[in-house]
């Protein structure tokens, strides 16, 4: 596992929980409206820490007494091959797990929630269903194969045993009301959805930019 962050203490990172908070190094999506661009540009990765994972797990099982779960997120934690094993030993610890995805890996997401590692899934849903729309956000080349992957991650866990919550950030001039209501009924009025409003800042576009005027 490569981790670039730790929150040692969070009230809103787990609905209703007191959790750790685990920052996963790495993300295989550009969205352009990202906020967390030193966990995902690679570029950026020698000016932020990185975390050895043995430290936080005694670190975790040192404060079980104060703490109710774990959230583990990114970057994109599914592209950690190592993420099952680490998921497993902070369960064997006795805690609740929150794994937040864009859900580009549906084969690690059955087999985590086959094995009931984690007990609430975020899944990003950042459009509606059509390739080509979802692909300009995801910001990659040969997305198509990608938002195949989202979209049979989607159908994995509306059907799936544990808690499960999708999210789409909502961006002025992309998304609108009728894209919203699509997405909603995508994913059934039986889940979760949260919208969350796009905020200005130092966001994955940013760095590019500025990267590409250095040359
Ligand atoms: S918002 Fe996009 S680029 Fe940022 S961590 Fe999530 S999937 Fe990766």
């Amino acid at each position: 596992m490569k981790i670039g962050g730790f929150i040692r203490q969070s009230l809103i990172d787990y609905p209703g929980k007191i959790a750790s908070v685990i920052f996963t190094q790495g993300c295989n999506f550009r969205c352009g409206y990202c906020h967390n661009p030193q966990l995902v540009l690679p570029e950026l990765f020698e000016s932020s820490l990185s975390y050895d994972p043995e430290s936080i797990l005694r670190y975790i099982k040192d404060h079980k007494d104060w703490l109710d779960g774990v959230v583990v997120t990114g970057g994109e934690p599914t592209i950690h091959n190592d993420l099952p094993e680490f998921l497993k030993e902070i369960k064997e610890q006795g805690f609740l797990i929150k794994l937040d995805t864009n859900g580009s890996n549906p084969f690690m997401l059955d087999n985590i929630v086959r094995k009931r590692l984690v007990d609430y899934i975020a899944m990003d849903i950042k459009m509606i269903p059509e390739r080509d729309l979802y692909a300009e956000i995801i910001g990659i080349d040969n997305a198509h194969d990608m938002v195949e992957n989202v979209l049979a991650s989607v159908i994995l866990l509306k059907n799936s045993p544990v808690d499960i919550e999708f999210r789409t950030t909502c961006i002025p001039g992309v998304h609108n009301d009728i894209m919203i209501d699509l997405i909603r009924n995508f994913i059934g009025s039986d889940k979760r959805y949260i919208i969350n409003e796009f905020r200005e800042g130092k966001t994955v576009n940013f760095y590019k930019r500025q990267l590409t005027d250095m040359g």
